[in-house]
């Protein structure tokens, strides 16, 4: 315990986080295209998805591969995402702030699992308009047991502080994170005549709920409606410009939303006790003034 907590402890601790986020990243990629194409994650060798053609190891590296191949496939010349570098650069970043975060606790594997999972849902999301059930189902039951976890053993860094802190709390998440989401669904319908989000979206937010409580989902709920309007008015904008110089592509109106509830539930994780701390100190403030 007290190597851990030395500062070689420290650097080894951020090495192996940042190696496995490395491994990770390779395997998240290849598993958001491969999820939507239907083909099974591990079996076959990393390879193209057009031609099928199997990639040589140094083409297949996390990161690297991509630019080695030059963003195409060196046999058929079909391009290949820029996403892939995208997610096995972030996925590395993002378990490195959560050791960051969380230090030597058992809440860092949990929350380093909850980050893949989020970064997975997100660019399944961004490829194909789907949330796999394979994350959301399992994981609303994964968030249950963290509540329990936080519940009996406070020392593990799973409460997160006003939030988070027992077995209800997650639960209530699951109840509040996919209820206001099928409410909001139902007023979408009957005011716009038209279907606001897929039953994937509720899933994927109740199973957030359960990692973040209902307080928590309210939080991120709030952050991704902020972050969702300022990148829906700053692409209807972009849109506008691209229909005046006549490249306008028609995408139908559907906008994901499955990453705005991932990036609010992270927010949570990462901030969320800091926000409602700042919030209570500046109305505390206020009303000492007053
Ligand atoms: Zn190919």
């Amino acid at each position: 315990m007290t190597f851990l907590a030395s500062s070689t402890g420290i650097a080894i601790g951020y090495a192996s986080i940042a190696l496995i986020g490395y491994v990770l990243g390779g395997f998240l990629s290849r598993a958001a295209f491969r999820i939507p194409a239907e083909v099974p994650i591990l079996k076959p060798s990393s390879q193209c998805l057009s031609c099928r053609e199997p990639l040589a190891f140094a083409d297949s590296i996390p990161v690297f591969g991509w630019f080695m191949v030059g963003g195409k496939c060196r046999r058929c010349g079909e391009p290949v995402s820029w996403l892939y570098p995208i997610i096995e650069l972030l996925t590395p970043i993002l378990l490195v702030a959560v050791f960051w975060r969380f230090g030597w606790t058992i809440a860092m594997p949990v929350y380093a699992a909850f980050a893949a999972a989020m970064v997975l849902v997100t660019f399944v999301d961004f490829i194909d308009w789907t949330i796999p059930d394979e994350v959301s189902i399992p994981g609303m039951f994964v968030g249950v047991a963290c509540g329990l976890v936080a519940m009996i053993f406070p020392q593990s860094g799973l409460q997160i502080d006003r939030l988070y802190e027992n077995v209800f709390d997650a639960i209530g998440g699951i109840i509040v994170g996919g209820g206001v989401l099928v409410a909001l669904d139902v007023i979408a319908q009957l005011t716009l005549k038209k279907k606001g989000m897929g039953f994937g979206d509720v899933k994927l937010n109740a199973m957030i709920g359960a990692f973040i409580g209902y307080k928590g989902i309210i939080l991120s709920l709030v952050c991704a409606s902020l972050i969702g309007s300022v990148v829906g008015v700053a692409m209807v904008m972009w849109k506008r410009r691209g229909a005046e110089e006549g490249d306008e592509e028609d995408d139908g109106n559907y906008l994901p939303f499955g990453p705005y509830l991932a990036l609010g539930g992270l927010i949570v994780v990462f901030f969320g006790a800091q926000i409602v701390d700042y919030y209570l100190n500046s109305f505390l403030l206020r009303s000492s003034v007053y």
